[in-house]
């Protein structure tokens, strides 16, 4: 068979039409019975079908931010039509919960003490089923990111991390982005900026990772517009999931302030509030607090993006933020300061916040709410 397109991390399939091997790439892992994990809307619209799997036994009951629930009712379906693999198939949210039920497949309970704050990374072994990751969005990343967030029954939302969690391939193809509605397109496509703009910052040393993600931030902020202006313009579909998937392979570096806002927001189960559309009012304010931490990388940042200097970076998101018709403050999606303050601690205690450029105290983490709101 072909080699695949690339090989970093893990095995990555790029390209249009690439939907089409995902049978045979997962043969090549030892997956004979998969189970599909998806969501009801992509169930709908026939996505299934596209994977070429046949009759395919299909998990599609999962939240916009899944649970530990979702994950056993999930762990169920696999047992109880004798899976020997998965397929993810989705966004963020399917591709996060399959990693989940192959670690529950394969490790004894209770699964929280396989939470990053938990001490559980050195808990998670190699016997997980093969998994292969196809994205239907271009944001998450998490195609090729070892991590997987999953709300627990506690109501933490917590992060689960290991090179054992990574998806065995990862199957890009553009075609599957061309129906994502505007809005999504737009949100999503901010998590993946967000992704490559808080793993350059995090001052973890990783050039390498630092070189994707610039390269990642070029690229989709020069395309976000045109994909959510036309969902049908195909160059501007392949440039945003190659951005989304280059933010994944960067954020092993680690992330920062931006998403240990979102994710206590993230994990209020009645909200449903969507994640890179929390980062994207976000973004902005905490360029602000973190830029005097590391100036001469905003500088770079904005030579990179067309700004004059390393201080206009907030506006410039803050632009792009109502070009796109995205909301701009979190009082837009109906949070007011009551429902923030307690969120303050658990941003500070999130697996995020110790790559911030800045430290970031919970009053801070308060203050930044505040300001968003
Ligand atoms: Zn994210």
């Amino acid at each position: 068979m072909q080699p695949p397109d690339m090989s970093y991390l893990t095995d990555i399939y790029f390209g249009w039409g690439r939907v089409a091997r995902v049978s045979e790439i997962l043969e090549k892992l030892g997956g004979k019975r998969p189970l599909v994990i998806t969501d009801r809307g992509l169930a709908g619209l026939g996505m299934v079908e596209r994977l070429g799997l046949g009759q395919p036994q299909v998990f599609d009951r999962l939240e916009t931010n899944p649970t530990e629930k979702n994950a056993r009712a999930a762990l169920e379906a696999y047992y109880q039509n004798s899976c020997d693999s998965i397929v993810a198939l989705g966004g963020g949210s399917p591709i996060d919960l399959a990693k989940i039920v192959g670690l529950l497949a394969s490790h004894p309970g209770p699964l929280e003490q396989y939470a990053i704050l938990r001490g559980g990374v050195s808990r998670i072994s190699g016997s997980l089923p093969p998994l292969v990751a196809v994205p239907t969005t271009a944001g998450s990343g998490s195609e090729v990111g070892r991590a997987a967030l999953l709300t627990l029954e506690s109501g933490d939302k917590l992060g689960f991390l290991s090179p054992h969690l990574l998806p065995g391939a990862a199957v890009c193809d553009p075609e599957l982005t061309l129906s994502m509605p505007s809005a999504l397109t737009a949100g999503s496509g901010m998590d993946a900026l967000a992704h490559c703009v808080e793993a350059y910052l995090s001052p973890r040393w990783n050039p390498v990772a630092e070189a994707i993600a610039l390269d990642g931030l070029e690229r989709g902020f020069g395309s976000i517009r045109a994909a959510v202006n036309d969902g049908r313009d195909r160059p501007a579909r392949e440039a945003m999931l190659l951005a989304s998937l280059e933010a994944g392979l960067a954020f092993q570096k680690g992330l920062g302030a931006v998403h240990s806002l979102s994710h206590p927001l993230g994990a209020l189960s009645d909200r449903r509030l969507h994640h890179g559309t929390l980062n994207g009012i976000f973004l902005p304010h905490v360029l602000e607090f973190n830029y005097s931490a590391c100036p001469e990388k905003f500088e770079r940042l904005a030579a990179l993006l067309g700004a004059k200097s390393g201080s206009d970076l907030p506006e410039l998101f803050a632009d792009l933020l109502s070009e796109l018709g995205l909301p701009m403050r979190l009082s837009e999606l109906g949070l007011q300061a009551e429902d923030l303050t307690p969120l303050a601690e658990k941003a500070f205690r999130d697996h995020c916040t110790p790559t911030n450029p800045r430290p970031l105290t919970v009053e801070d983490s308060l203050e930044l709410y505040l300001k968003a709101l």
